[in-house]
């Protein structure tokens, strides 16, 4: 599934074709897509519409709109397993596993491509409505160490399933939170609040370091589903130091990587590098 790099690749190629363009008509092929939207007030709210701006947030595609220059709600669009976006000359075809399709008044024409059907992009008056919960995203100035060590040692969670939590960090899924927890060296188990302030450190670093590098890389493409809106895969999965790598060398100790089961995740670790939390000691052994 997209996380934040490859969203944000997304965003950054879609968005010079769409910016200033104006919706001019709209084909639904699958309902569905529109998550709970009629077709008849999806296109009341986008048709005649301007696209003020197309941002990323977590993983979700917020595409502002206005009429008249008067904000017009959003389209917020999510990936899901297979989505993509395309923004191409008016007889391009997207082929069979075309959902949405919107004509722009260039003459071009910006699709949505969904092969397993479960991406989403609706209309809400309020893109909030939608993503108004989301925890910082990890790259803005709203992430800092102060913060996260907060929110670590309020939350008292296991690190994996907090990582993917979207409300207490935007954008990370079950890749970026293997690597990011490699990199720190903390295994997946470690509860959040039992971490050092230097620990928390580590790992600030490194989920900043590695979704930057990603974002270079325009991605991780590992299956068939992902590709960048020019067609083209990423490339951060050559980088992958754990994430499907299990069997393998650790890149640091040359131990096997070992995947186990956390929240129903497969999740890829090294051992030897990233210790098993160790059972606090009982109150009772401490001297009095
Ligand atoms: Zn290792």
């Amino acid at each position: 599934m997209p996380e934040l790099p490859e969203v944000e690749t997304v965003v950054r190629l879609i968005r010079p074709g769409l910016v200033g363009r104006e919706i001019t008509s709209s084909s639904v092929s699958w309902a569905r897509t529109l998550g709970g939207v009629g077709k008849r007030r999806f296109d009341r709210a986008v048709v005649g519409a301007r696209v003020r701006g197309v941002r990323r947030r977590g993983k979700y595609i917020v595409f502002e709109l206005e009429r008249a220059g008067t904000e017009a709600g959003a389209l917020v669009g999510h990936l899901r397993m297979s989505g993509r976006m395309h923004v191409e000359a008016a007889d391009w075809d997207p082929g069979a596993h075309g959902r949405v399709r919107l004509d722009l008044d260039d003459g071009r024409a910006f699709h949505f491509i969904d092969v397993r059907k479960f991406g989403r992009l609706v209309w809400a008056a309020n893109a909030d409505s939608i993503v108004g919960n989301l925890g910082p995203e990890p790259l803005s100035e709203d992430f800092t160490l102060p913060g996260f060590v907060r929110d670590l040692h309020e939350r008292r969670r296991q690190l994996k399933p907090l990582l993917l939590d979207q409300e207490f960090v935007a954008g990370i899924g079950n890749i970026y939170a293997d690597e990011s927890l490699f990199q720190a060296r903390l295994h997946p188990l470690r509860r959040s609040d039992r971490l050092s302030r230097g620990e928390a450190a580590r790992l600030f670093e490194a989920i900043r370091a590695i979704l930057r590098e990603a974002i270079e890389r325009e991605g991780s493409s590992f299956d068939t589903f992902y590709r960048t809106p020019t067609g083209q895969p990423g490339s951060y999965q050559h980088q992958f130091r754990v994430y499907g790598r299990d069997g393998r060398p650790c890149p640091r100790c040359e131990r096997r990587i070992a995947k186990i089961v956390v929240g129903q995740r497969g999740t890829h670790l090294c051992t030897r590098c990233q210790p098993a939390p160790r059972p606090r000691r009982r109150a009772i052994l401490r001297a009095p």
